[in-house]
């Protein structure tokens, strides 16, 4: 009978669908696909941790109403357990913390301003959040706590145990003055010492917020320390210190708040669908890269530079829209998708950068970037040799007076090493990205930008290096370098052994694989272009094939060695 009943249901219900699928306009196979799609993967980005973890952190709506308290769970899920329907809310660890100055902070000031301790008044667990609101609603000061996966009914907040056991007695309260674990969060409405919930999880889980959505619909966007996000907050006191902070969203909200800060919203959408997919991949690449605090990416350039939502820029949520889901990988893994602000004219070989050999990261001529200002068209610093001994002296190398430089370059003409010579004889070798850094120097205000420079006297009279091809890689558009030997034979030069070159200042021995001669001066020029690490997607490149008319795939293609979009 039962399961008659279910199938004449399921056969009206049938032919409603039916008259409904007559009369309606169906949606395209395209709409149902997208909307029946698996939903984006979430992202902890750390905002505030380590040296930066706060006392207390402040929330504002800017487009909702009000917050849901909970927690994250393994998948980054949101698991609400209470609401307030505060728009201002303060996060705190659970000390006596005092309200100065638009935030909560451990010092206490001379005037008198509101101040949350972190001793409590504890009534009896609560079968539910619902009972244990209803039990606390009796005072002024009451609030719920969810403490190891039990809930109870609070009241007031003191500076110490003697002054909670007062109060209770005062008060007649039949509870017990308590403090939380170095785990416990306290939340309090902003300005105020109201308190309005409290998390104490151990190390189970912590606090998670997430902001509710306006009464018109509208996706919450949160204030916070001056920038607005999309998604939600989880507060982890990690080793019972304070409270590190990370943002909890959607992957795709979270490279939309990358792009606007990696590339001007003001470039061809190409471009920037070239970067969304470049920062999405990187982001999936390297997904718990700042595990040991609990998040997987933090917000600075470290890892992407990220600040929340930057309003008024459709077009960078255009670019993702446009390229949602898509990652680049090779041999069907993610690759590490490096970008650089500019390679000045050639990118390089992840094992001339860094020590991996990375299939994908080849280097390249770039003939694009020229079309475009870069502003790193050219760049020059002059050092003198007694700021060359001082930088490297400042940076613990314990050498004497640098006398000379020996440059060495890879086949693209980037920069692969730097010998410094001291007074003494001693070597001081820099190689890969260290060459391209060792001479920065906040105290001569002077740094090279790139790896991408030549090195000389600093009148220019020495002659630059001597690059040397191997036969498969073309240099400076030459298949190969050839020497007329005495006796009248050619032959090219192969990539080992050494070669002997007599110049006018001297005789000066040249390794084959691309080295330069020896520069023995008091003022050394370093010319070169670009701004970065020379690896992967220049991103003032990827703006002049765009200007030029290319897609975000063909930029993509020229910069990732035999990859795969999608
Ligand atoms: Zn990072």
């Amino acid at each position: 009978m039962e399961k008659k009943k279910r199938i004449i249901a399921w056969m009206q219900g049938a032919v409603l669908l039916l008259l409904l699928c007559l009369l309606l306009v169906i949606p395209s196979a395209a709409e149902e696909t997208e909307t029946a799609s698996e939903p984006l993967p979430k992202i902890r980005i750390g905002l505030y941790w380590g040296e930066t973890e706060l006392d207390g952190a402040n929330l504002l709506n800017d487009v909702g109403s009000g917050y849901d308290f909970g927690y994250f769970d393994a998948d980054n899920e949101f698991v609400a357990l209470a609401h307030t329907e505060e728009t201002a809310i303060s996060m705190l660890k659970d000390w006596s913390l005092y309200y100065v100055g638009g935030q909560y902070t451990s010092e206490k000031p001379e005037t008198e301003v509101p101040v949350v301790g972190c001793y409590h008044i504890r009534l009896d667990a609560c079968e539910s959040a619902e009972t244990a609101a209803e039990a606390a609603s009796v005072y002024e000061d009451g609030y719920i706590g969810y403490m190891d996966g039990v809930w109870y009914p609070f009241a007031g907040s003191y500076t110490s145990l003697e002054q909670a056991e007062t109060a209770a007695a005062e008060r007649g309260i039949p509870g017990t003055a308590m403090t939380g674990s170095n785990r416990c969060v306290t939340v309090v409405a902003t300005k105020t010492q109201k308190v309005l919930f409290q998390y104490d999880c151990g190390t189970e889980t912590t606090l998670g917020v997430m902001p509710c959505a306006s009464e018109t619909g509208e996706r919450p966007i949160t204030w916070f320390k001056g920038r607005e996000y999309y998604g939600g907050f989880r507060y982890t006191r990690l080793n019972g210190g304070s409270l590190t902070v990370v943002n909890i969203l959607d992957l795709d909200d979270y490279v939309c708040g990358v792009i606007p800060y990696e590339m001007s919203p003001s470039w061809p959408l190409e471009a920037l669908k070239a970067q969304a997919v470049a920062a999405r991949t990187y982001a999936m690449e390297n997904m718990g890269r700042h595990r040991s605090y609990g998040f997987d990416l933090c917000g600075t350039v470290d890892c992407q530079a990220y600040l929340g939502v930057w309003k008024g820029a459709e077009v960078c949520e255009q670019a993702v829209r446009e390229t949602s889901g898509e990652c680049i990988t090779y041999d069907g893994e993610y690759i590490n998708a490096v970008y650089a602000s500019s390679d000045g004219g050639a990118t390089e070989d992840s094992e001339k950068v860094f020590q991996e050999v990375l299939p994908y990261l080849r280097g390249k001529i770039d003939p694009y970037e020229s079309y475009v200002n870069t502003g790193y068209d050219s760049w020059e610093m002059i050092y003198t040799a007694e700021q060359i001994t001082d930088i490297l002296q400042s940076k613990g190398y314990r050498c004497s007076d640098i006398v000379s430089i020996t440059p060495t370059y890879t086949k693209l003409g980037n920069i692969y090493s730097l010998k410094f010579t001291d007074s003494r004889g001693v070597n001081w070798t820099f190689s890969r990205e260290r060459a391209g850094s060792i001479l920065y120097s906040t105290k001569y205000d002077k740094s090279t930008k790139s790896q991408r420079f030549t090195v000389t006297d600093a009148d220019g009279k020495q002659a630059n290096a001597v690059y040397i091809n191997s036969p498969e890689t073309p240099v400076n558009g030459e298949e190969s370098v050839y020497v007329l030997s005495g006796s009248g034979t050619v032959q090219a030069l192969n990539t080992d052994g050494a070669v002997t070159v007599l110049s006018a200042a001297g005789r000066e021995t040249i390794s084959w694989n691309g080295s330069g001669e020896t520069i023995r001066a008091q003022r050394y020029r370093f010319s070169g272009s670009g701004f970065g690490h020379n690896l992967g997607m220049s991103q003032y490149g990827a703006k002049a094939m765009a200007e030029l008319g290319m897609n975000y795939k063909e930029i993509l293609h020229f910069y990732y060695t035999g990859v795969e979009i999608g």
